[in-house]
């Protein structure tokens, strides 16, 4: 492969062209810190926007050792096989701290990441849930551009990760044991609701009973619980023995017909967009004025106070946004 990584105009087209190198380096572009970096990303993703939105837009979560990777795994083969291309992403804002990521692991999905037709992306390392999910985001605009038509975002049944991906993708699929209720599971609350797709895994061998109860206790739970006209489904499967896996993809397509026919994933990308332009507003303001020089100057000693119970919050709040502001008061 030959193209010239600074000049966004040439690495666009290299990753449009179908250049792994481009795509990997485009990917790393949109990753970078750096200023000049950002801006030649800008411009990158600027020149594939047209190029973007024809995705399935997957996301997976479920408890570590539930077995999303196995799952992704056959999931993957199982779509390659149809005719598609395959992207998995991840969101691990705990890469950061744990200097590993949830993709990290070179055994995970080794024959999938075999394949000509998948690319497996870790996690980037990044210090907020923000910025991953906004590198993310990013990474799979380059990933549709560059022909990968099903997207998968995997994340973590851990902290505040499941909203941010529910809120990039189109179908958000939540993986379960074949166990008892959400607690008994140490799914966080609330993460249930956010599910498109529910799906019991491991039902295979001594555990197929305890999944058929599982899978019955579920519908039950979640009989009213709908997204727009989409009655939230809940099937089973085994990723290791590959049983049920091309019924979900199955389920997908239905997801897809009924939200395009209904305009359900045109609004939801919609107000995904316009969710995304807000916290990347609030994200960068909240950076400069940690960054500016008078809020650094008097920061620590008007948090200080505020704790110490010597300041009411909202005053110590007007006085740092007027000097980051350059206004005496701020009204
Ligand atoms: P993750 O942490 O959610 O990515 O889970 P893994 O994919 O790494 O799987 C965790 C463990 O569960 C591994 O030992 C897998 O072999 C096993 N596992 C995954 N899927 C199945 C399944 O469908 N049936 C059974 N019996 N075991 C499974």
């Amino acid at each position: 492969s030959d193209f010239r990584e600074s000049d966004p105009t040439h690495l666009a087209e290299a990753v449009r062209a179908g250049d792994r190198r481009a795509l990997a380096r485009a990917i790393t572009l949109i990753e970078s810190t750096r200023a000049d970096h950002r801006a030649t990303a800008e411009a990158l993703l600027a020149a594939l926007l047209p190029f973007t939105g024809n995705s399935v837009r997957l996301g997976i979560s479920g408890v570590p050792g539930v077995g999303k990777s196995t799952f992704i795994e056959a999931f993957g083969l199982h779509v390659i096989g149809l005719g598609h291309k395959v992207a998995v992403l991840a969101v691990d804002p705990s890469s950061q701290r744990t200097g590993g990521s949830i993709l990290g692991d070179k055994t995970r999905m080794v024959d999938l990441s075999r394949e000509a037709n998948a690319f497996i992306r870790p996690s980037p390392a990044g210090a907020t849930l923000g910025g991953v999910a906004r590198r993310t985001r990013e990474a799979m605009l380059i990933c549709e551009a560059a022909g990968f038509d099903v997207i998968v975002v995997e994340t973590v049944g851990v902290g505040q990760s499941e909203t941010a991906v529910a809120d990039m993708v189109d179908l958000f699929m939540l993986l379960l044991l074949p166990a008892g209720g959400d607690e008994l599971q140490g799914i966080k609350k609330g993460i249930v609701e956010l599910a498109d797709l529910v799906v019991v895994n491991k039902a295979d061998g001594d555990l197929a009973a305890t999944a058929r109860h599982t899978v019955a206790d579920y519908r039950h739970a979640l009989t009213l619980l709908r997204h727009g006209d989409w009655r939230v489904p809940v099937l089973s499967c085994s990723a290791v023995h590959k049983n049920g896996v091309d019924a979900i993809w199955d389920t997908i397509g239905e997801h897809k017909a009924i939200t395009q026919a209904n305009g359900q994933r045109a609004t939801r990308r919609a107000d995904q967009a316009r969710a995304w332009l807000w916290s990347e507003i609030r994200e960068t303001l909240i950076d400069r004025f940690r960054a500016h020089p008078a809020v650094r100057a008097d920061l620590a000693r008007l948090e200080a106070d505020v704790t110490a119970g010597a300041m009411i919050p909202t005053t110590a709040a007007r006085a740092l946004l007027g000097s980051f502001l350059g206004e005496s008061a701020v009204p």
